[in-house]
């Protein structure tokens, strides 16, 4: 299981992902594709976690080039 620090719990933490929905600008337009977003397990509140980051990343720019 990865962990990621929480501002809720002021600690490490692990974390959970889910699937959202997730709003994003490149190149001026707004994209809304499926992602995910990380949850600390303690609080349920939302946490940055890089691999989560980099896959929704990778979910933006599929949805950029669908739409060109
Ligand atoms: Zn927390």
């Amino acid at each position: 299981m990865s962990t990621t620090f929480c501002e809720t719990c002021r600690k490490e933490v692990t974390f959970s992902s889910e699937t959202a929905s997730i709003k994003a600008k490149l190149k001026g337009q707004e994209y809304i594709f499926t992602g995910k977003k990380a949850i600390c397990i303690e609080c349920g509140n939302e946490v940055y976690a890089a691999d989560i980051t980099d896959e929704n990343l990778k979910s933006l720019y599929n949805a950029y080039r669908r739409n060109k």
